[in-house]
């Protein structure tokens, strides 16, 4: 029989397979603890559990971990670390500093991504594979060894709806308070907007919301994110208006400004009018540059000009800073450049 990897159950079928070993629910609370809070991975070491206990769960399971394979510091603080999975594939996160000691870890869901937006690095290797919710959460454990995590964003490699079960379980092992205790303000999730699964994540778990839009007309959001043909942006203005929120808490739209294509003060009207009636706030992205991709960041003009626009018209607008530009910094980076290392030669 094939050992269950404790890190992949939520806290309910954790008492679940306890359970079927005629264990008391109490052992649930022990043994999240000793996993995430303790951060120890082996059986043996979880003291208050009796012995033949320890070695039962060692005969029927096992705990995975994390341990970064590469580690790059920027000079602003971001750091970046690269795991290698069990099956050789690669996966990113990024600790990104906010002052005070605090930081917002950025994650990943899958191992690349199936969306093909036209902007993204990480689009160009296709999906690879979904991750486990034991490789979603096995990220955060991790990068707790290495400074403070206080809030998390499923902003990494992959589109996480697409993964929508599987994040859904590390959404629940993130908030379970014997374990991570992550409460669900302190953690965002970022689509590219599949309607179906937004209103199933919406029913299933609460979690802040993040939209990648990116466009103001389906002409270009077509062009830019093919998946807008599949759901155009009146029905994803219309699932957002759906989603719900808890008082005062807000829908995040993502907005990369990139130079030519979508940063005109036209643009910025339009993003206006799409935005009507939503509760909403706006992250602006000037474009990342890097070498999948001939669009460039606009000048900083145009990005002022633009984010006064949304200002003015009484709209939270955030300019997003572009950190770790020394290090490789947009998202699938530092995985591309360790595939291309001749070392690399496993996959
Ligand atoms: N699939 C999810 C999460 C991963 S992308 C989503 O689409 O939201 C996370 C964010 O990075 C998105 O807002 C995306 O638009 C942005 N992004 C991707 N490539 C970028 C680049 N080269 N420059 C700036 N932002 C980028």
């Amino acid at each position: 029989m094939k050992k269950v990897d404790l890190k992949n159950l939520p806290p309910e079928e954790l008492e679940a397979f306890l359970a079927d070993l005629g264990k008391a629910r109490f052992r649930t609370r022990q043994i999240l603890r000793w996993i995430y809070q303790r951060g120890i991975c082996d059986f043996s070491q979880m003291t208050d559990l009796a012995k033949d206990f320890r070695q039962e769960l060692a005969e029927k399971a096992t705990l995975s971990e994390f341990v970064p394979e590469v580690i790059e510091k920027s000079e602003d603080g971001t750091e970046k670390y690269l795991f290698r999975l069990d099956d050789g594939e690669t996966v990113e996160s990024v600790r990104i500093p906010m002052g005070e000691g605090r930081s917002t870890l950025c994650i990943s869901t899958q191992a690349g991504c199936a969306m093909q937006c036209e902007f993204c690095f990480t689009g160009t290797f296709g999906l690879l594979r979904h991750l486990t919710p034991a490789e979603i959460v096995n990220q955060v454990c991790a990068s707790l060894k290495q400074g403070p995590v206080n809030n998390i964003v499923m902003m990494g490699m992959g589109e996480p709806l697409h993964n929508l079960d599987n994040v859904v379980k590390a959404l629940k092992i993130l908030y379970s308070e014997d374990g991570l205790g992550f409460g669900a303000r302190r953690v965002t999730l970022s689509t590219c907007g599949l309607i179906p699964e937004m209103e199933k994540l919406g029913r299933q778990v609460r979690v802040g919301l993040a939209v990648s839009l990116n466009a103001t007309t389906d002409e270009v959001r077509d062009r830019l994110m093919p998946v807008n043909k599949r759901y155009p942006l009146k029905d994803l203005m219309a699932a957002c208006r759906q989603f719900p929120l808890q008082p005062r808490e807000k829908i995040t739209f993502e907005y990369i400004l990139i130079r030519g294509v979508n940063d005109s003060p036209a643009d910025a009207k339009r993003l206006v009018k799409l935005l009507h009636g939503v509760k909403a706030k706006v992250n602006l992205i000037p474009f990342n540059e890097h070498p999948g991709s001939d669009f460039r960041a606009p000048g900083e003009e145009s990005i002022e000009r633009f984010q006064t626009y949304l200002l003015n018209r009484k709209i939270v607008t955030v300019r997003r800073a572009s950190k770790g530009q020394d290090i490789s910094a947009a998202c699938g980076q530092l995985k591309g450049q360790m595939d291309q290392t001749p070392q690399d030669s496993g996959g």
